[in-house]
């Protein structure tokens, strides 16, 4: 029997009339029937989430109790992972592996590192401002926080927003992708359970293109916290200006790893394939673009590409499975062109380029890692984001020449420095112009350090005491000392 999954508005579940088939992409097969928000669903979530910021209790609880439910959501994470691991894999195609030992993990540290943090991001701060006056920066919640949500890591994601945004007292209008819903709408089970008060958390499924402008023009919001793509994001900042309210926005990449001569050939090759090849390369700090010093660079292509045929395909439940299927058949076909287009251009194909022909893998949307060469830096596929299994290789001579291709796209997320000389990959990191730059690694993620892109991947943060303070504003009181005891103004006045 196919699940049905409602939605969860103002503490309580919601079957609607309009209902949506989820598919798994692994076999192309129905697993789920969610409810959709129509404009009622959407216009109750969002009068809920505003009375429950305006009438409280969520903004009102004491710190130490806000710290209790998050501490709770944490463990209903952590109790519920198998059951969260199996259903994100189902929806979203990413490896059980992956699911199992990354993404609920993540998930569970995410909301427990906020719980024992966020209460010293909140501190009020006194300010010696004069001799006359006393001020205080007051911390306060932004108020009613949109929440949109991705498809590549649709729990984690989600978690890093809701840890921060709950934490710092909002309540929350989430909005996950229309194609990977399931997990979050099992978070709204977890955070019932918790006993979060009605309205403060709603989880709302629907189209983006149908409900996103109601949603975030709303003047009953107050903030956008978006993740994806340049193109939705574009829309989202026009939306926010009719009312005037907070963005931040976390976009896509192009991000370049730069390999140096020097470096232990082995360790390079492999987390350099799964810089790119992790969840079929939908990753938004994928490392799309790699720049391999001349010196080693015939000896890299040809390990990469070698270990990159090895890599094992397969259904995203298997737990031998190194790669699963792409997100959907739409996913699948943009790939393809760009992989044409990157043909037409000149690239050559070294690895992959197709689609599987393995009988059991015919009904998923899989396709093959692919590793292109002679990629020119004019060409579409060195600038802009495929989102899908394939690199281009490049050569390089000189640290100078690596910034400059790494600098060379309109996107700033992430890169990676491969060298043994720390010196100089030091200095080379100054010269990035990427949010995060790994030195001889990847995709570590802290949840201690404010992640985000620069240029056109974006703006504000997440994670962090600097991602915590983004669902902040800050208020300045100013109380008069002076000794006559009257406003400073009237002075100017003489009055
Ligand atoms: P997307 O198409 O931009 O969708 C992202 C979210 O926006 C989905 O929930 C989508 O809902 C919603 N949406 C679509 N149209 C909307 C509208 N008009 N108004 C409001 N919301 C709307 O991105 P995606 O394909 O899911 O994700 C891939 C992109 O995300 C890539 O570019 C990747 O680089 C980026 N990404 C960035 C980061 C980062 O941290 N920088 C992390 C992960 C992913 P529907 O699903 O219903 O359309």
């Amino acid at each position: 029997m196919i699940a049905k999954c409602p939605l969860y508005i103002n503490g309580q579940f919601m079957e609607t009339a309009e209902k949506q088939n989820i598919t798994n992409p692994s076999t192309g097969k129905v697993i789920a029937e969610v409810s959709l928000a129509s404009a009622a669903e959407l216009e109750l979530a969002l009068s809920s989430a505003r009375e429950a910021f305006d009438q409280g209790p969520w903004p009102q609880f004491s710190l130490a109790e806000r710290k209790e439910f998050i501490f709770r959501i944490a463990r209903g994470i952590s109790d519920n992972a198998g059951i969260l691991a199996e259903l994100e894999t189902q929806n979203s195609g990413k490896p059980i592996k992956e699911t199992t030992f990354m993404d609920v993990p993540s998930s569970v540290k995410t909301f427990e590192f906020m719980a024992d943090n966020f209460m010293n991001y909140l501190n009020n701060e006194d300010i010696d401002v004069s001799s006359d006056a006393k001020a205080r920066i007051i911390r306060e919640p932004m108020g009613v926080v949109v929440l949109i949500v991705p498809w590549n890591y649709p729990l984690l994601i989600a978690c890093w927003k809701l840890a921060s945004a709950l934490a710092a007292g909002n309540t929350v209008i989430l909005k996950p992708s229309s194609l990977t819903p399931l997990t979050a709408l099992e978070l709204a089970r977890i955070i019932q359970q918790a006993g979060l008060p009605k309205g403060a958390v709603n989880i709302i499924n629907g189209s983006g293109a149908k409900i996103g402008e109601t949603l975030c023009a709303d003047k009953r919001v107050d903030m956008i916290s978006f993740t994806g793509s340049n193109e939705i994001g574009k829309q989202i900042l026009q939306y926010s200006s009719k009312n005037v309210k907070k963005v931040i926005m976390e976009l896509g990449g192009k991000s370049a790893s730069l390999i140096f001569n020097d470096v232990d050939l082995e360790v390079a090759v492999n987390s350099s394939l799964a810089s790119i090849f992790l969840n079929q390369g939908q990753m938004c700090t994928a490392m799309s673009r790699i720049f391999v010093q001349e010196g080693i660079y015939d000896k890299f292509l040809s390990s990469f590409t070698k270990k990159a045929k090895l890599i094992k395909l397969g259904l995203a439940d298997n737990h031998e499975t190194q790669m699963g299927p792409l997100i959907s058949d739409a996913q699948r076909k943009k790939v393809i062109a760009y992989v044409e287009k990157a043909k037409a251009e000149g690239a050559k194909v070294v690895c992959g380029g197709k689609i599987p022909e393995n009988a059991e893998l015919k009904n998923g949307y899989f396709f093959e890692p692919t590793v292109l060469v002679d990629v020119g830096a004019h060409s579409h596929i060195f600038k802009e984001e495929v989102f899908g299994p394939v690199v281009l290789l490049h050569k390089f001579s000189g640290s100078d020449e690596a910034a400059n291709l790494a600098n060379s796209v309109d996107f700033g997320l992430a890169a990676c420095i491969w060298s043994k000389d720390l010196f100089q990959a030091q200095e080379l990191a100054g010269k990035l112009n990427a949010g995060t730059v790994w030195i001889n690694t990847y995709g570590m993620f802290y949840n201690a350090l404010p992640y985000g892109g620069f240029k056109q991947s974006g703006f504000g943060k997440e994670l962090g005491r600097e991602g915590f303070l983004e669902y902040v504003r800050f208020k300045n009181v100013i109380i008069d000392q002076s000794a006559e005891g009257k406003p400073l103004v009237n002075y100017w006045y003489g009055f």
